[in-house]
């Protein structure tokens, strides 16, 4: 199975991709399956699979990628969060979801609990997606691992540059590509791509231009 850092770095066009995220009914399994091979007719170079708030799909997540890794052969992403989970829970996650032979993931922080105003970590957990991404480069469990963007800024960065200066710690901490947040103006996008340039200018060891 392809790493999607590997997928990026092969082509200088367009790489697309689809999100599911995982049913709660036996129904929704079956119309997810459906689903992902009517989509497979139209080879997305990866496809990505969501982590329930607080960890609720974790398992399940894990086995929607892995089937559709094993029964498509195309690599399918889980997202994974530090919510709700000390380090010892995460590297036992991170191992089994290893196990599973999945070679992606997208390591996010996660949003704070319904009716929880801020985010606050777990004790003995992770502060931030830099942290929890440190923390599988040290553990060597040898992931591609994605991190998430904001064009139009990360709700709790006060700025935008703040924000994309937060982005250049998580990608010095390990992250190998990024996926945005959904946006609705095309020049939201560039103002934000024209920043990280300008930000990454003096990182060599990435390429931002393409
Ligand atoms: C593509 C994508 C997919 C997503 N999928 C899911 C999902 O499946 N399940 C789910 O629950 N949520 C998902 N989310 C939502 C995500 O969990 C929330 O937006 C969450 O609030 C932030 O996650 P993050 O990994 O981007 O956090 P972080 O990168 O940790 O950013 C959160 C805040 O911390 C700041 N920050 C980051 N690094 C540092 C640092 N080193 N020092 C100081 N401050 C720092 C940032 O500026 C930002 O304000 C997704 C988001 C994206 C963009």
């Amino acid at each position: 199975m392809k790493r999607i850092s590997e997928i990026y770095g092969s082509t200088k066009g367009p790489v697309y991709s689809f999100e599911f995220f995982p049913p709660k009914t036996p129904e929704g399994d079956v119309k997810l399956m459906e689903t992902v091979k009517e989509l497979s007719s139209l080879h997305p170079d990866f496809v990505t699979v969501t982590y329930g708030a607080g960890g609720s799909t974790k398992d399940k997540t894990v086995e929607i990628s892995s089937l559709i890794g094993k029964n498509h052969s195309i690599p399918a992403v889980p997202h994974f969060t530090c919510v709700g989970a000390d380090q010892a829970q995460i590297l036992e996650s991170l191992k089994r979801i290893r196990s599973e032979g999945i070679l992606n993931l997208m390591a996010l922080r996660g949003d704070p609990p319904k009716g929880q105003g801020e985010f606050k970590k777990t004790p003995g957990g992770f502060e931030n997606a830099t942290e929890l991404i440190s923390f599988i480069r040290l553990e060597n469990l040898d992931f591609c691992i994605g991190g998430g963007c904001y064009p139009e800024k990360h709700p709790d960065a006060k700025t935008l540059e703040e924000d994309v200066r937060h982005l250049k710690l998580k990608v010095e901490a390990g992250a190998d590509f990024l996926v945005s947040q959904l946006f609705f103006m095309n020049s939201a996008f560039e103002k934000f791509l024209n920043l990280v340039r300008k930000i990454y200018k003096r990182v060599s060891k990435t390429d931002f231009t393409k």
